[in-house]
């Protein structure tokens, strides 16, 4: 079967898991889609004060909307749509670009209820409650436990099916939710994180890189701690050599000037100026204004706060453009 788009990684899931996860596999360069639809455990939330970084804690909503955001800020897409099925794309023998014919291509095809297929190399599966849209890629035995419960057969999702790292024996399918880790939200998050590195890891392998050189730190860091012997681009080449001489590629090989290339652009691009750490900070706080209530502004910085943070004229134009204190014909204000 032919289907319409293609991608690196698809996460079936949003939530702490699924955004961590796609965030980490998507600041690597690959192409992500995260679909999100369906039963939801942050939702069920009430107020969430253990998730480091909120003092009074956040509801739910607004960590879910942070959380959107943040995915498609780092360049997935994000579709609203149930996921009904991963299957293996099937190759075809007669037709050398069917899915599935190539080991570097896509390797599963994706169902969703309401839009198209989508094919994919990897998938991360990200849902704390439905594992029932990968039956099939595996023995039932392998991915399902079944439980009996006052006679009554449950069957679940083996929580232990995929190893620390997310992955299982199925090549290219990855497993953030459900997992031992997902019982509180910022556990599901690290477990989504460790997933979205290691799934970074295996794609830089298949493209020629070796576990030891494949396996990064995803940091922004300040230019300024960079001082003059590390400012040098022929430095840190000699720093990967030393790193990787013993390593599983001869040094000498074009495989290792290649990965070395690309790992040495890597470490020199996670370096920000003081400009460009200000102008982060600044797009950082606006864009969490934007999911806070206005009120709650208003009362925690003061309204003069906000006054004199605002432009004198677009006050003046509030004020004589109907804004609350505008005068009115009647010579009274609203
Ligand atoms: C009542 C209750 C209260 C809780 N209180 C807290 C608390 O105070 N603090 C705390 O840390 N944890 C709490 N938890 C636990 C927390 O909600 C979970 O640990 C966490 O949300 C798990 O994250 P996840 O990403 O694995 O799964 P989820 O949060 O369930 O996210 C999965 C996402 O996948 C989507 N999805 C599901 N199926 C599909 C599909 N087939 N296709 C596409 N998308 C799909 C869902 O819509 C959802 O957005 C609570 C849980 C419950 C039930």
């Amino acid at each position: 079967m032919s289907a319409a788009v293609d991608r690196d990684v698809v996460v079936v899931g949003c939530g702490p898991a699924g955004c961590a996860a796609a965030v980490f596999a998507a600041r690597d360069g690959l192409d992500v889609a995260v679909f999100d639809r369906g039963r939801s455990s942050l939702a069920q939330c009430a107020h969430l004060e253990n998730y480091p970084g909120f003092p009074a804690g956040i509801d739910a909503g607004t960590l879910s909307e942070l959380m959107r955001e943040q995915t498609e800020r780092a360049g997935c897409a994000v579709v609203e749509d149930l996921v009904e099925s991963v299957e293996r794309a099937a190759g075809d023998a007669d037709d050398s670009d069917s899915p599935g014919d190539d080991p570097d291509g896509p390797q599963f095809v994706v169902t969703p209820q309401a839009g198209e297929p989508v094919t994919a190399r990897r998938v991360i599966a990200a849902t704390r409650y439905d594992g029932e849209y990968l039956r099939g890629l595996d023995d039932d035995d392998a991915m399902f436990e079944v439980h009996d419960h006052g006679g009554e057969r449950h069957e679940h999702f083996d929580r232990e099916y995929a190893d620390r790292d997310g992955a299982t024996p199925v090549d290219g399918l990855y497993v953030a939710s459900p997992s031992d880790a997902d019982r509180q939200a910022i556990t599901a998050a690290g477990r989504g994180a460790r997933v979205g590195k290691r799934v970074v890891a295996d794609a830089r392998i298949d493209d020629g890189w070796w576990r030891e050189a494949a396996e990064g730190v995803d940091w922004v860091r300040r230019e300024a701690e960079l001082d003059d012997e590390w400012a040098d681009r022929d430095r840190w080449v000699e720093w990967f050599d030393a790193e990787h001489a013993d390593g599983p590629v001869a040094p000498d090989s074009e495989r290792f000037a290649r990965v070395r290339e690309a790992a040495v652009d890597d470490l020199l691009a996670a370096y920000v100026d003081a400009d460009e750490e200000r102008t982060r900070a600044a797009a950082g706080h606006r864009a969490l204004a934007e999911h806070l209530d206005p009120d709650a502004v208003v009362e925690a910085h003061g309204a003069d706060a906000l006054l004199d943070a605002m432009d004198d004229e677009a006050i003046a134009a509030y004020a004589g453009d109907g804004g609350p204190d505008a005068p009115q014909a009647d010579g009274g204000s609203r």
